[in-house]
C-alpha cells in the first residue's frame, strides 16, 4: 500500500510517499513559504533533489502541486493517482479526544478545528491540509495521527497541574504532551534493538531537536512526559525556555510592560539556546562559540546537558529504574558532546556511556558502555514511517476485504 504522508504547518507543507510493506521511500519533499510571493518546492530524494520557485497562494495549491509532481516528469514515483491508496496527516493536538489515530470523517474534523484553541496555528494548517486532499483526491481514505495521542495514558497524578481544578474543568488545562509518534516510534525500536516486548521494558526517550522532550514509558505505556499543555513545558530546547518559576512571567511582564503576546513570544521564541548565548538556537553555532571560550555559549550548553540529566533522575524516580535511554533528533543523534555531558556523573546510577562508542557510528546505535546496567542508544526518528502504518493499519482494518493487500506484514 502507497501511503502518501502530510504534515502541513502554517506555511509550509511536507510530504512522504512511503511503501508501507517495503518501507520504500518512494518521494519526498516540502512546500514552503505557501501564502508568500516567493513560495518553491523542494522535491526528490536525497542525492536528486530539485528545487522550483513557484507561485503557491494556500495549502490547496500546494497539493495540487505536489500531487502533479509525483505523477509526472521523468522521475515521478507512480503514473496515476490511483497508486496513492491512502493518506497520513500529522496533527499536533488531539486533546482529549484522540487516544490513537483515527480514520478521517466530517465528526473528526469538527474535534481537530475544536483542539485548534490549543494549538491554532498547526491544526488549523492540518486542516487546510485535509481539505486540499479532500478537493484533489476524492473520498481516498484518510487517517488522523496525533502528536498527543501516545500521552493519553498519563494517569491524572501526571497530567493535572495544581491549579483550582475548575481551571481543568472550564478550559480542560491539564498537560498533552506532544512528539508522541517519535517517542513511540524510537520506543519500539529500542524493544526491538533489545529483543524484548515493548511491554517488559521500562525506557526513557529523549527527542531532542529544535524542540525537545523527554518521556517515561513504562512497560509499553506512557507514564509522564515533559511538555505540558503546550510544548513551551519541560526541557530548555533552541528557542524556548522550558519549564521556569510561573511568576517570572507576571514579574517580566509587570516590568518590561509586555502584553500576553509579547511574553509569550519571549518564552517561545527568545529564550532557550538562542536567549542565554546570545548566539543561536543551532546548537552546533552555540558548540563551535562555547569550543572558543564564549561564555555565555558555555552556559548554554551547560544548561541544555543539565535539563536533560534532571529529567533522567526525575522519570527513574517515576518508574522505579530504567531498562534504556534512548536519544533522537538533530541533537540527540549527533552531537556527541552533549551526550557526553548529558551522562556524565550518572555512573552511580547504573548508566555509563561508551566513550568510544559515543564518538563513533552513524544510524541505530548502541552507546553504553559494557559495565551498564542501563543501556543507551540512539536511535534516527521517523515520524513519516509511524504515520504510514498507522494509516496502513487502520485503512486496512476499515477496508480490508476491498484491498488487495497482504495481511501478513512484520514491522520491524
Ligand atoms: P527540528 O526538527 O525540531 O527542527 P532537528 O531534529 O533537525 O530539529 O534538530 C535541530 C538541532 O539539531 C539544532 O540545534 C542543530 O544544531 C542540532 N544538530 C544537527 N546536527 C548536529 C550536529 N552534527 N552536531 C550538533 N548538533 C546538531
Amino acid at each position: 500500500m502507497n501511503v502518501l504522508v502530510i504534515n502541513a504547518g502554517s506555511s509550509s507543507l511536507k510530504y512522504q510517499l512511503i511503501n508501507v510493506e517495503t518501507r520504500n521511500l518512494l518521494a519526498k519533499g516540502v512546500c514552503e513559504r505557501i501564502g508568500d510571493e516567493e513560495s518553491f518546492h523542494k522535491h526528490g530524494l536525497d542525492s536528486n533533489e530539485s528545487v522550483i520557485s513557484t507561485p503557491m497562494k494556500d495549502h490547496d495549491e500546494a497539493i495540487a502541486m505536489v500531487l502533479k509532481t509525483l505523477v509526472e516528469g521523468e522521475d515521478a514515483p507512480i503514473d496515476d493517482l490511483s497508486q496513492i491508496d491512502a493518506v497520513g496527516h500529522r496533527i499536533v493536538q488531539g486533546g482529549k479526544y484522540f487516544s490513537k489515530s483515527t480514520l478521517i470523517d466530517d465528526d473528526v474534523i469538527a474535534k481537530i478545528d475544536e483542539m485548534a484553541e490549543l494549538a491554532p496555528l498547526h491544526n488549523k494548517a492540518a486542516l487546510q491540509g485535509i481539505q486540499a486532499c479532500r478537493h484533489h483526491m476524492g473520498d481516498i481514505p484518510m487517517v488522523a495521527v496525533f502528536d498527543t495521542s501516545f500521552f493519553q495514558t498519563l494517569p491524572p497524578k501526571a497530567y493535572m497541574y495544581p491549579l483550582p481544578y475548575e481551571l481543568y474543568e472550564k478550559y480542560a488545562v491539564r498537560k498533552y504532551g506532544a512528539h508522541g509518534t517519535s517517542h513511540r516510534y524510537i520506543a519500539e525500536r529500542a524493544a526491538a534493538l533489545m529483543d524484548e516486548d515493548l511491554s517488559d521494558v521500562k525506557l526513557i526517550t529523549c527527542h531532542l531537536g529544535n524542540g525537545c522532550s523527554v518521556s517515561a514509558i513504562d512497560h509499553g505505556i506512557a507514564v509522564d512526559t515533559s511538555m505540558g499543555m503546550t510544548p513551551l513545558d519541560g526541557l530548555m530546547m533552541g528557542t524556548r525556555c522550558g519549564a521556569i518559576d510561573p511568576a517570572i512571567v507576571t514579574f517580566v511582564m509587570e516590568h518590561e510592560g509586555l502584553s500576553p503576546q509579547e511574553m509569550n513570544d519571549l518564552m517561545n521564541k527568545k529564550s532557550g539556546l538562542l536567549g542565554i548565548s546570545g548566539i543561536s538556537n543551532d546548537l552546533r553555532s552555540i558548540r563551535d562559540a562555547s569550543s572558543a571560550g564564549h561564555e555565555r555559549a558555555m552556559l548554554a550548553y551547560d544548561m541544555y546537558s543539565n535539563s536533560v540529566k534532571k529529567y533522567i533522575g526525575q522519570y527513574m524516580a517515576v518508574m522505579g529504574g530504567v531498562d534504556a535511554i534512548v536519544l533522537t533528533a538533530g541533537v540527540g543523534e549527533n552531537c556527541k558532546k552533549m551526550r557526553r555531558m548529558i551522562f556524565s556523573g550518572l555512573q552511580p546510577l547504573g548508566i555509563v556511556l561508551s566513550e568510544k562508542r559515543n564518538a563513533e557510528g552513524r544510524g541505530e546505535r548502541e552507546i553504553s558502555h559494557d559495565r551498564s546496567s542501563v543501556r543507551i542508544f540512539v536511535i534516527p526518528t521517523n515520524e513519516e514511517y509511524m504515520i504510514a502504518r498507522d494509516t496502513y493499519q487502520i485503512v486496512h482494518d476499515k477496508l480490508g476485504s476491498e484491498l488487495q493487500e497482504d495481511d501478513d506484514v512484520t514491522w520491524w
